[in-house]
C-alpha cells in the first residue's frame, strides 16, 4: 500500500503541474461545467464524439492539485474509447473512491487510475477527484447543467 501511496503523490504532482488535454474543443459535441464547492475546484469537460467514440475530451478550469490531476487522467484515459466504456469507467471509479473495498471495483478496467483507489481515506478529497468524472458523465448525457458535488 506505501507503493501505490507514493505512486499517488508522484502522478498528482505530474498530472496537476502538467495537465494533459488542458484546453478546450471549439467546436465541442458535448461539454459540462462542474463546480465543487466544498473545494473551490471549478472544471469544464469538452468532448468530441465520432459516433459512439470518444475522438477527442478536454478540459479547462481551476482547481486543486488533486481535481486537476483526475481530470488530466481522466481524459488520457478515456480518448479513443467508446461511450459504453466512459460510462462503465465512471462507475468504477466511483466504486473505487467511495471506499466500497478492494474487490467492489474493476482494477483492470481502471488500470493507472487505480491510483486514485487512496483518495477513499480523505473523505474531503474525494469530491476533488469525482468532480471530473461526474462532470464527463453529464457532458455524455448532454443536460448541459452545471454540475455540483452538493
Ligand atoms: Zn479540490
Amino acid at each position: 500500500m506505501s507503493d501505490l501511496r507514493d505512486l499517488y503523490h508522484e502522478v498528482i504532482i505530474d498530472h496537476s503541474k502538467s495537465p494533459r488535454n488542458f484546453r478546450e474543443i471549439d467546436p465541442a459535441d458535448c461539454k459540462a461545467q462542474g463546480y465543487n464547492p466544498l473545494c473551490g475546484d471549478e472544471l469544464t469537460v469538452f468532448m468530441r464524439l465520432d459516433g459512439d467514440v470518444v475522438e477527442d475530451i478536454s478540459f479547462i478550469g481551476s482547481g486543486c492539485a488533486i481535481s486537476k490531476a483526475s481530470a488530466s487522467m481522466m481524459t488520457a484515459h478515456l480518448k479513443g474509447k467508446s461511450k459504453e466504456y466512459a460510462e462503465a469507467a465512471f462507475q468504477e471509479f466511483h466504486k473505487m473512491i467511495t471506499g466500497q473495498g478492494e474487490d467492489a471495483f474493476d482494477k483492470a478496467l481502471l488500470g493507472k487510475l487505480a491510483v486514485f483507489s487512496g483518495v477513499c481515506e480523505f473523505p474531503v478529497r474525494v469530491k476533488c477527484a469525482s468532480l471530473p468524472w461526474h462532470t464527463m458523465h453529464t457532458a455524455l448525457e448532454e443536460k448541459g447543467e452545471k454540475v455540483t458535488t452538493e
